[in-house]
This record gives structure tokens, sequence and C-alpha cells, in this order.
């Protein structure tokens, strides 16, 4: 595996791999990898003859500077463990190398982009993905992109982005990977101490209760969402939201597949986890 900082040798190399006739992969990420990450470089290292991942904490997105002052940064340990996955090119470029002097385009998604995410971290977060997802689109220039479910409003920002500015990448969406105790993997969850990382539990239990009570036949919003909430005990969820998965508009009754998604911050740490609730049929009337 090769690591290159800058975007003339990420085109150079890309550009080689396409004459070649290889179908190239980009894996966009922040770094300080799990096995989410692992999971999404697995999937691209099955699609592609060529796989490049992006590492890049992305100060555009970050609403609070503390936050990305203490994001994980393990590059030496991503690059090993990138490498062992099969994986071509760990492109890592430096901040000014992607916002160089004078930079002052900024591609954003409305409507989507303005809720639950949006509204709590602020409508330049989502602008800020939107931005760097754009840019690593265009320098990478992949047959197709990889990206987790775990950031479900993030992957329906990005469709649309995509879809909306007619990008030729396709998006592929990869499942949640999670702790055998439920809790969804994540960069941040290094920071939180034993009994934050206790708490944390509450996010994918309340989900699950959501999941359990649509299962059983409960298609009332209201009803669903405080069975969930109640399951979180003392943590307060940032929120606590039923959602059409394409649209992110509220729902009150649960007719189709719909996302429940919550947001909270446990101790030093806001996390985020999300599932989708499918109803089950109404009864044939006889
Ligand atoms: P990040 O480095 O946190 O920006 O994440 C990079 C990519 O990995 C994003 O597409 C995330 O949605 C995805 N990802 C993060 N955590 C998980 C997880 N637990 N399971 C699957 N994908 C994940």
């Amino acid at each position: 595996m090769i690591v290159l900082r800058t975007k003339a040798e990420v085109r150079a190399h890309v550009a080689q791999a396409r004459a070649a006739g290889r179908r190239v992969a980009l894996v966009p990420t922040m770094g300080a990898f799990h096995a989410g990450h692992h999971a999404l470089m697995r999937a691209a290292r099955e699609a592609a003859d060529e796989v490049v991942v992006s590492l890049f904490v992305n100060p555009a997105q970050f609403n609070d500077a503390g936050d990305l002052a203490a994001y994980p940064r393990s590059e030496a340990n991503d690059a090993v463990e990138a490498g062992e996955r099969g994986v071509d090119v760990l492109f890592a470029p430096p901040v000014s190398e992607i916002y160089p002097e004078g930079f002052a385009t900024t591609v954003s998604v409305a409507g989507l982009s303005e809720v639950l995410e949006g509204a709590n971290r602020g409508p330049g977060h989502f602008a800020g993905v939107c931005t760097v997802v754009c840019k690593l689109l265009n320098i990478v220039a992949p047959d197709v992109a990889y990206f987790g479910q775990k950031d479900a409003q993030q992957v329906a920002v990005v469709k649309r982005m995509v879809r909306d500015l007619d990008m030729p990448s396709r998006i592929e969406v990869m499942p949640t990977v999670r702790e055998p105790d439920g809790l969804a993997l994540s960069s941040r969850n290094v920071r939180l101490g034993p009994a934050d990382r206790e708490r944390a539990l509450a996010l994918s239990r309340a989900l699950q209760t959501a999941r359990s009570a649509v299962a059983a036949g409960e298609r009332d919003v209201a009803t669903v969402q405080a069975a969930a909430v109640t399951e979180m005990g003392d943590l307060e969820p940032e929120y606590l939201a039923i959602v059409d998965p394409l649209s992110f508009t509220p729902l009150t009754t649960i007719a189709a597949p719909a996302l429940v998604l919550v947001a909270a911050q446990v101790g030093p740490v806001r996390l985020i986890d999300n599932l989708v609730l499918e109803p089950v049929p109404a009864p044939v009337a006889t």
C-alpha cells in the first residue's frame, strides 16, 4: 500500500489504474480505524480492483473546535490496518491540500441537511461533509464509494448530492458494525470511560425497544418514541426521531420501513445511532 499526500499524485495513480482497465473504489474516512471502517474496506476490496481510502479529519464539518481538537488521530496505525486489508492507496492530505488559500466554494443540500444532525450541529455540518465528499469524488473519480449506515443522515445527504449534481460515482452503503453488546462502533468510543461506556448502551437499547415495538405491531410513532425514550433512563437524548428514510420528514404512523435515529451526549462524547423499523404487514381481513 502506498500513502499519497497530494491530489496530483492521487490523480496520476488513479489515471494509470484506469488506463489498465482497473475499477476504482473509494472509502472516505476520518481515520482512527475500527471494524466499521474495516467492513467498508473489505466491501471495496471485493468490488473493485483499486481501493483508495482517504483519511482526512475535515475541519469544515466540525461545529465544535473542542471536538475537532479531541478527535482521535492514529495515522501510523491506520496505515498498517489499511495495508493488512488490501487497500492500495491511503490518501492522507494535509488541510492545505484540500482547502488551499482562497478556497471559497461550498456544496450544500437544502432541507435534508437542516434537520436532526443538521439542526443540532448546525447547517454547516452537512455543508462541510458535502463539500469534502464532492472534492474527494472529483479527485479520485471512483466507480463506487462506500459509506456506513451508522451515519444514516450523511448517507441520505450524500446520495442526494450525487443525484442532484449528476456525479457519476455509485454510492454503496454498508450495515452498522456493533460491539457484541450492541454499541455501534465509533472512533469517538475510545474517549468513553468505563461508566460512560456502560451508559452509552442506552442508545442501542432504545433503538431495539423501538424495533421490538414495531415488530410487535405498534404503528403509532408517539407510542414507539415514548417506549424508546423510557428505555434511555436518565440519559436524555438530544433527539430520538422516527422519520421517512429518504426525506427525513417526521412520521406519525409507521406504514412502511422507517428510520429511528438517536443522538445523545455521553460524558465527553456525542454519540449517534439508528436502526431501520420494518412494520409487520396488517392482518388480511377474512
Ligand atoms: P468516519 O471515519 O467516522 O468519518 O467514518 C468513515 C465511514 O465509516 C463513514 O461512511 C461512516 O458511516 C462509516 N462508519 C463509521 N462507523 C461505522 C460502523 N460502526 N459501522 C459501519 N460503518 C461505519
